[in-house]
C-alpha cells in the first residue's frame, strides 16, 4: 500500500474500526461544490506540476513536484493534500452524483442501490440527526450504568464490541489467519484501549506531546459535560480516563515491535486465555459475543492483557464505567448532534492534525458509504469507471513487473541458489487482484433504514463484526478484498500472499492510458513493483509462498538481507519529518525498501516494453524531457504533497511511510539510471556516495 498503512491492516489485527471515526458535521456547500458527472482529467505527467527552475540533481522532488506544491495548498478541511488525496476527492465527487441520485429516486433501485441510496440520504439529513441529539447514546449509557460488579463487565463489553467493532473498548477481538497456518482462521485477542493515535502519545515527555495530552483531557471533560456532568465532576472523570489509557498504553508494544510478526504469536486455548486474565471471565464474554465454543486463540500482546486483568482486579467499577462512557461517546460523537460532533472534530482533527474546518457533509457521507457498504458502492463505480480494456492493460503491466522481479532475483549476487529457488516459488504464488473482487459481498443481512443515520452506522458495525467472526473455523476465502474498488491505494497481504490494486488507483494521473509509456511505468509500474517488493521486505520476507510465518532463508542470506536493509535504515534516519523530528526509519523500513524495489522493477518492466516498441523508445523529447527523464518525473509525481505540521507530528509516530519528499529523493540517489538520465555529477545531492540496494 502506498500512502496508508498496509501490513498493519492484516497484522495489527484490531477489530474493524467503524468508519464513523473520521466524520464530522455539516458545512454549507459552496456553489462550486457539486457532484461530478464525469471525471476531471489530469495527465499522467503534468509539466505544470514541475518546477523547472529547480536543478533535478540538487532536489529532484522540488523539480518534479514544485509546481504542484505551489498550486495545491492543503484545503481547509484536510490534514494533508497529495496527488492521491486529490484523486480520492475526484472519485468521491463522482460517487456523490451517483448516491445523490439513488437517495432521491426511490423507484427502480436494486437491493444494493436501495441500501447505499438510503444510507447516504439518512447521513445527509442533518435536521433529523440534530433532532435526535444524544439519544442514540442512551441504550449504551444505560448498559454501562447497569454494571454493578466487575462480573457484569464481560457481557457489556461484548455488546460494545459487537455494536462498534472498535478495539478502543479495552481490547480488540477479531478473526484472522493463523500466523503459522494461513489456511486456518482463528480468533485474535489484541491490544487497543486508547483514544490518542499511538501509545507513544502517552509516553513522550517533550512539551508538544504534553500539550496534546492536556488538551485531550480537556476534550474528554467537555464530552462528559455534554453528557450532563458538572464541570467539576467532568474534570475528575477525564483524569480517571487518562490514567486508565496511560496504563494501557504503557503495556502496549511499540509500532516497531509490532512489525516483527514473531512478537505477535502467542497461541492459547480457552484455559490459557483465562489464565492470562484472572478476574475477567472469558466464558461470559465469548457466550455474549456469540462464540461460546472457541478454544483456539492468538493473543497478540500478552503483556497488554495482564494490564487489562490488573484493571479488572483493581475492582474500581466506577472508573471502568467512566472509561467506557467516554469510549462510547468518542466513538459515536460524529453520528450525534452538532455539539458532540463539533467537539470531536475540534480535538481529533483541529488540535491533533491542524485541520481548519470540517469537510463538507457530502464528502463525509460518501466516505461512510464506502466504508460500510463499499462493495455495493464499488459495483456502481466499476461499471462506470473501469473498463475491461483498462483491466487487461493493468494486468499486462503487472505480469511484466513480476517477470522483472523474477529476473532481478536471479541476478542477485548476495543470495544463494537455495533461497533464490524459494523466493521464485513465493513470487509465482502471488495472486494478482486487479480492479475489483470476482464476487461481490452480500449485504442482505445489513438492514439500512431511511432517516436513521446512527442506527445504520451501528447496524453496519454489527454486520461487519459478525461477518468477521463467522470466518472462524471456516475455510479461508482467498478471493476476499481488504480495500473497496473506489479506493485510491493498493496493498500486499503477506498472509494471503496477494497484491491488490483497486479500480480507484488505476486512474489518471496515476495510470493514464492516453500518455506515453514512460510516466505510466514510472508511476503505476512503480506502484506494482512496490507492492510486489512488500512480499520481500523485512516483514514480508518472513512469510512463505503459502502465507505461513516460516523461515525459508539460509542464515547467510538472511544476514546479507539485513545488511542491505541496514543501509536503508541509516539513510532514512538522516531525514527530518518536521522541526527536530527525524524519520523513525525502523518503522518505515518496509515501505522504504518497497519504494526503492518498486522503482527498480518499474524501470526493468519499462525497458522490456520499450524493446517491443522501438518507435516510442526513439520518440525523442516530449515536454522537453527524454523518455528516461519522463520515467523518473512520472514516478515522482505520484508523491507530490503538502502537509500540515501538526499532522506531520502524528505521522512521525504512526505512519510507516516516509514523507513524499524522501519517497522520491531517497530513491533516486540510489539509482545510477537516474544519474545518467539527468547527467548529474558525482558529489551532487541527488547522487549518493554510498548507494543502497536490496532488491
Ligand atoms: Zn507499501
Amino acid at each position: 500500500m502506498r500512502p496508508l498503512i498496509r501490513l498493519a491492516v492484516s497484522l495489527a489485527v484490531s477489530l474493524p474500526v467503524a468508519g464513523i471515526a473520521t466524520v464530522a458535521h455539516a458545512q454549507n456547500a459552496t456553489p462550486a461544490d457539486r457532484p461530478a458527472t464525469t471525471f476531471p482529467y489530469t495527465p499522467g505527467l503534468d509539466v505544470a506540476s514541475m518546477d523547472k527552475t529547480a536543478d533535478p540533481c540538487v532536489d529532484f522532488y522540488q523539480y518534479a513536484c514544485g509546481g504542484w506544491m505551489k498550486n495545491n495548498p492543503v484545503p481547509a478541511d484536510q490534514a494533508r493534500w497529495s496527488v492521491y488525496s486529490k484523486l480520492t476527492q475526484d472519485n468521491q465527487r463522482y460517487l456523490w452524483g451517483i448516491l445523490d441520485g439513488l437517495a432521491t429516486k426511490r423507484e427502480g433501485r436494486n437491493v444494493a442501490q436501495q441500501k447505499i441510496g438510503d444510507y447516504f440520504g439518512a447521513c445527509m439529513d442533518v435536521k433529523a440527526i440534530e433532532q435526535r441529539g444524544a439519544a442514540p447514546l442512551a441504550p449504551y449509557l444505560a448498559q454501562i450504568a447497569a454494571i454493578h460488579t466487575m462480573a457484569d463487565l464481560p457481557r457489556v463489553l461484548a455488546r460494545l464490541h459487537l455494536d462498534f467493532g472498535d478495539s478502543a473498548f479495552l481490547f480488540g477481538f477479531d478473526a484472522n489467519q493463523d500466523f503459522k497456518d494461513s489456511s486456518r482462521v482463528i480468533a485474535f485477542a489484541s491490544g487497543g484501549g486508547i483514544g490518542l493515535p499511538d501509545r507513544d502519545s502517552y509516553l513522550k515527555d517533550d512539551p508538544k506531546s504534553a500539550e496534546v495530552r492536556t488538551k485531550y483531557v480537556a476534550h474528554i471533560a467537555q464530552t462528559f459535560v455534554l453528557l450532563g456532568e458538572t464541570p467539576e465532576q467532568a474534570g475528575k472523570d477525564a483524569a480517571r480516563v487518562m490514567e486508565i489509557e496511560t496504563a494501557l498504553a504503557k503495556a502496549s508494544l511499540s509500532r516497531v515491535d509490532k512489525r516483527d510478526p514473531y512478537k505477535l504469536v502467542h497461541k492459547v486455548d480457552a484455559k490459557g486465555l483465562q489464565a492470562l486474565t484472572p478476574g475477567f471471565d472469558w466464558k461470559l464474554y465469548l457466550t455474549a459475543i456469540g462464540e461460546p465454543r472457541l478454544n483456539n486463540f492468538n493473543v497478540t500482546e500478552p503483556q497488554y492483557f495482564k494490564e487489562v486483568s490488573n484493571l479488572v482486579q483493581g475492582d474500581d467499577v466506577a472508573a471502568m464505567q467512566t472509561y467506557l462512557r467516554w469510549q462510547v461517546a468518542r466513538n459515536m460523537a460524529p453520528a450525534l448532534s452538532a455539539n458532540f460532533d463539533q467537539a470531536h472534530f475540534d480535538f481529533f482533527s483541529k488540535t491533533l492534525r491542524g485541520v481548519e474546518q470540517q469537510p463538507p457533509r457530502w464528502k463525509r457521507c460518501v466516505g461512510l458509504v464506502d466504508q460500510q457498504l463499499g462493495e455495493a458502492l464499488g459495483q456502481e463505480f466499476v461499471s462506470r469507471a473501469f473498463s475491461p480494456a483498462l483491466k487487461a492493460k493493468s494486468l499486462h503491466m503487472t505480469r511484466q513487473v513480476e517477470d522483472a522481479m523474477a529476473k532481478d532475483i536471479d541476478s542477485l549476487d548476495w543470495m544463494s541458489a537455495d533461497t533464490k529457488k524459494r523466493a521464485q516459488q513465493k513470487l509465482k504464488a502471488i495472486v494478482n487482484k486487479i480492479g475489483y473482487p470476482d464476487q461481490w459481498r452480500d449485504y442482505s443481512a445489513y438492514v439500512v433504514k431511511p432517516g436513521d443515520f446512527a442506527g445504520n452506522v451501528v447496524r453496519g458495525n454489527q454486520f461487519e463484526v459478525k461477518r468477521q467472526l463467522a470466518k472462524i473455523g471456516k475455510p479461508l476465502d482467498r478471493k476476499e478484498w481488504g480495500m473497496t474498488p473506489p479506493t485510491v491505494n493498493a496493498y500486499f497481504n503477506p498472509q494471503m500472499n496477494d497484491i491488490n490494486f483497486p479500480a480507484g488507483v488505476l486512474q489518471p494521473p496515476l495510470f493514464d492510458p492516453k500518455m506515453d509509456d514512460a510516466p505510466n511505468y514510472g508511476n503505476t509500474g512503480g506502484t506494482i513493483g512496490h507492492e510486489l517488493t512488500h512480499a520481500f521486505d523485512d516483514e514480508g520476507r518472513q512469510f512463505d509462498a503459502n502465507g505461513n510465518l516460516k523461515d525459508w532463508w539460509t542464515k547467510k542470506d538472511a544476514a546479507a538481507f539485513e545488511e542491505r536493509a541496514a543501509c536503508i535504515v541509516d539513510q532514512y534516519a538522516q531525514y527530518t519529518v518536521v522541526d527536530d523530528i527525524k524519520i523513525n526509519s525502523k518503522l518505515t523500513l518496509g515501505e522504504d525498501v518497497a519504494d526503492l524495489g518498486g522503482l527498480i522493477l518499474g524501470w526493468m518492466a519499462w525497458q522490456t516494453e520499450m524493446a517491443s516498441m522501438p518507435q516510442q523508445a526513439a520518440a525523442g523529447l516530449r515536454d522537453g524531457l527524454t523518455p528516461e527523464q519522463r520515467f523518473f518525473v512520472g514516478n515522482a509525481q505520484w508523491a507530490c504533497e503538502n502537509d500540515r505540521p501538526e499532522n506531520l507530528r502524528v505521522k512521525a509516530l504512526t505512519d510507516p511511510h516516509s514523507p513524499g519528499r524522501f519517497r522520491v529523493n531517497g530513491l533516486v540517489v540510489n539509482m545510477p539510471e537516474f544519474q545518467k538520465a539527468f547527467m548529474c555529477k558525482a558529489g551532487q545531492p541527488m547522487v549518493a556516495e554510498k548507494r543502497c540496494r536490496v532488491w
